[in-house]
């Protein structure tokens, strides 16, 4: 068997927390962008909606975690 050795595109910092808000509108953030420059956009399930194609387009590297929407929603977090 031969070993495939996967490019690592995720971004493994720390998990976004209440603490960190949307550049745009101040809600809480699920998405952070981190742009080839090193800087680093927050941004809310909605502005990275919004922004995504931009984002990418403009070679960030996105660490998505809007899925934790839905799973805060039925588990009663917040
Ligand atoms: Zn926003």
């Amino acid at each position: 068997m031969e070993t495939t050795i996967r490019p690592v595109l995720t971004d493994t910092a720390p998990s976004l927390t209440l603490m960190d808000r949307c550049d745009s509108c101040g809600a809480q953030a699920f998405i952070r962008a981190t742009m080839p420059s090193g800087t680093q956009l927050l941004v809310c399930g909605h502005h990275g909606t919004a922004h995504r194609p931009a984002l990418v387009a403009a070679g960030a590297l996105l660490h998505d975690e809007t899925d934790r929407l839905t799973v805060a929603r039925e588990s009663g977090f917040g």
